[in-house]
């Protein structure tokens, strides 16, 4: 049992990479009413209605939303009751919903996994089984399922659904940076003169953030705002320019800027000439697309004013913070999207100084730790790279891993693939949903349906994935969970429990620890996510530097050795984190790359050369219109938590197609009317609505709906399975649709 507070407990919000503070006032004694109590007998079922659960407020002290909280944030004491939650273990022999699962104990379950795992490597190899898992699991849960699979089954067949949301921007940092690392804080954004949001509704998206912004804006009216986005969002409330410019064309918009500010002798020659590689070519590969402000109008569909504005307020500002999101990302081009602005940065020397650089925000609360831990197909642990030699030895020697992965495994669409085709066998799928999630949705279903074993370890009983597991392994929700993660400013916070574990319910980390030593490995008997921690701390500073191996960034050599009490006091902290001076405590760092020293071997930034490019599907006749998928304000990811309160319902009650009247009338639908929205890769039905900002042409449909709350209604089914050819990421942002009367 876990010794649970009674009083205020600081945590930090389970929703997007904010990561604001929140304290959790127990207002009982906490888990009389929760405590294992089976949601089926009635008794407990009006205990759990009438239990006083925890109030949420904000953290004032947590620098990163002080004391502010989003609606959705605000509304969490209302989603901790245990109505649908998974309570023990169940298995069933097939993986279908038909079969009603059948409670076993957590012997039988994670021997199910165990040994099902073990006969599928020992007939077909490591590479026949695979992990997908979740920005929303913790840093130590991510640490220890990707040292299982990398260094002890030996596969790299790990990936996350961090895959979908920010992995352009992993690929687009290393490129340049030569490591996945954001150079800016929060603070920046109060510090610039120039804010720039690229494909980021942070309105609905990040709304803290976003509120951060508009205080600024108050308090200094001489800030600017501009939106890159092609819809006319929530976000543009704020700002003094929306380009609206054509879907998928933001290279050609960002390598226009490049030569507009290259012409204009707004190159900063002593930082380039010191500090980076590779200007001549960037330019070469920008003048190649088109260079001048008519052309790049041309081509982005926008007024030459506006693009002559943008430049002029990005040319006159020293200090511009670039911002982008899911809208740069989610691209078949999304790496040299990001490469595109980070080029401009780097030309005129604006990153490592206080309000200045590209700004990536994670769209989960945990995608940034997730990257810290290797958590990626691609990557190794600590910043390490799974496709050099001397780093795979590195974390072989530290983990004393029998059978380390010798190369990249799996990113999400091909691992879905390999699963329909039958290469991978075995899946173990920790808190997501592809079923919803992921793009071609009901090919990732049929996939599902034929593997041989699916594990889901899960806090809900059903989802549209785990209504096809053979085994469902309860797992902890927020509010039970203990352990850290890392918002989109590096900071890394804790979240604490202030709920007992509800029935059989168990850690994430605790369930991976279990399943590998029943398969017969050593190096999991961790007393407490306090030493998985230390382990990933530790892990972090070994190498870094010496040995044939470049120094990083990321190091956390300043939290190693921390006591559970020290780790259960552990203010946020922004690594990287160096040892602190003796007789002092850690500290963080706000800024990175302030000495214009890069992670490149040699030091240097690189610009990246890159062309525009237009997304892999085009419309035609019979697809005439562009599908464009992403979050609404007051719902999260497929809703098992936002579903469950009412009063965030009264913001978008049901999925809607927003798409503006003239495309309304030419596809024969009215506003309100129930639309079938069809592309070559499937279909989902919505409600017609003519909000949204849309311009002619667009649809936006969001991707929270599911069969849980209504049937046909999921986005990612209509969604193409296109990649970025580096990052891997999906472009979920331009699909080619019709959509026709219901
Ligand atoms: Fe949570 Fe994000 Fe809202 Fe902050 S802005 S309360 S992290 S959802």
């Amino acid at each position: 049992p876990v010794d649970v507070p009674h009083a205020t407990v600081r945590t930090t919000c389970p929703y997007c990479g904010v990561g604001c503070g929140m304290e959790a006032v127990c207002v009982t004694a906490p888990g009389d009413a929760r405590r294992g109590a089976p949601e089926h007998a009635p008794e407990n079922k009006q205990q759990n209605a009438q239990a006083a659960m925890p109030e949420i407020h904000g953290d004032a002290l947590h620098p990163a939303n002080a004391g502010r909280l989003c609606v959705k944030g605000a509304a969490l004491g209302e989603t901790l009751g245990l109505e649908g939650r998974l309570l023990a273990p169940a298995m069933r022999t097939r993986g279908d919903a038909k079969e009603t699962p059948r409670t076993v104990s957590w012997d039988t379950a994670l021997d199910a996994v165990a040994q099902g795992f073990r006969a599928v490597i020992a007939e077909h190899g490591p590479d026949a089984v695979a992990f997908y898992v979740s920005g929303q699991l913790l840093t130590e849960d991510y640490y220890v399922a990707n040292k299982l699979m990398k260094g002890f089954i030996g596969s790299a067949n790990i990936d996350t659904n961090s895959r979908l949301c920010m992995s352009s921007a992993v690929a687009g940092h290393k490129r340049a940076f030569g490591e996945d690392v954001v150079p800016v804080c929060y603070d920046d954004l109060e510090a610039a003169d120039l804010i720039v949001l690229v494909g980021s509704n942070a309105a609905w998206c990040h709304p803290v953030l976003f509120q951060r912004i508009a205080r600024l804006k108050e308090q200094r009216p001489a800030v600017r705002v501009v939106v890159v986005d092609p819809r006319h969002t929530a976000t543009c409330e704020l700002a003094d320019l929306h380009v609206a410019l054509k879907p998928g064309s933001d290279v050609w918009l960002f390598n226009g800027l490049l030569s507009y500010l290259a012409d204009r002798g707004l190159t900063d020659r002593s930082f380039v000439g010191a500090h980076t590689h590779g200007v001549a070519e960037a330019l070469v590969a920008a003048a190649a697309d088109g260079g001048d402000i008519e052309s790049v109008a041309r081509t982005c569909k926008l007024a030459v004013q506006t693009v002559q504005r943008f430049y002029e307020m990005f040319a006159a500002t020293g200090r511009v913070v670039t911002v982008f999101s899911q809208g740069v990302n989610q691209s078949s081009s999304g790496t040299d999207k990001v490469n595109s602005i980070i080029n401009c940065h780097l030309l005129t020397g604006r990153i490592g100084k206080p309000g200045a650089g590209p700004f990536s925000i994670t769209g989960q609360p945990n995608a940034m730790g997730g990257r810290e831990v290797g958590g990626l197909a691609n990557m190794l642990a600590a910043h390490l790279e799974l496709d050099n030699a001397a780093h795979r030895a590195l974390v072989q020697d530290f983990w004393g891993a029998p059978c380390m992965a010798v190369q990249p495994g799996l990113k999400a669409v091909p691992l879905f693939e390999a699963i329909e085709a039958g290469r991978v066998k075995a899946v173990w799928i920790m808190g997501t949903n592809p079923v919803v999630s992921m793009p071609e949705a009901d090919r990732v279903r049929a996939a599902l349906a034929r593997c041989e074993l699916v594990v889901v370890s899960d806090v809900m009983a059903r989802t549209d994935t785990a209504d096809l597991a053979h085994v469902l392994l309860p797992a902890l929700a927020w509010g039970e969970k203990d352990g850290t993660v890392t918002n989109s400013e590096r900071r890394i916070s804790r979240q604490r429990p202030f709920l007992p574990p509800p029935g059989a319910a168990r850690a994430d980390w605790d369930l991976l620890c279990d399943v590998a030593r029943r398969m017969g490995y050593r190096g999991f008997d961790y007393p407490g996510p306090h030493a998985i921690f230390d382990e990933h701390a530790r892990l972090s500073t070994v190498g870094n530097g010496t040995g044939g191996v470049a120094p990083r960034q990321f190091n956390l050599a300043g939290l190693t050795g921390l006591s559970r009490a020290a780790y259960d006091a552990l203010a946020p902290i922004q690594w990287p984190v160096p040892c602190p001076a003796t007789g002092t405590g850690p500290t963080g760092t706000v800024r990175l790359y302030a000495d214009g020293r890069f992670s490149h071997a040699d030091g240097r930034a690189r610009f990246v050369p890159v062309r525009g490019c237009w997304p892999a599907h085009g419309i035609d006749n019979d697809y005439p219109l562009v599908l464009n998928t992403g979050r609404v304000r007051d719902h999260w990811h497929t809703m098992t938590r936002t579903g469950k309160v009412p009063r965030l319902a009264g913001h978008t009650s049901e999925a809607a197609v927003d798409m503006h009247p003239h495309d309304a009338l030419l596809c024969g639908v009215r506003e309100g009317e129930l639309a079938r929205v069809r592309s070559r890769w499937g279909a989902m039905v919505a409600r017609v609505r003519h909000g949204g900002g849309m311009p002619r042409g667009s649809v936006f449909v969001p991707i929270h709906w599911n069969a849980q709350f209504a049937s046909d209604a999921r986005v990612g089914a209509v969604v193409n399975a296109a990649v970025d050819a580096v990052s891997g990421e999906p472009e979920f942002k331009h699909t080619p649709v019709q959509v026709e009367p219901f």
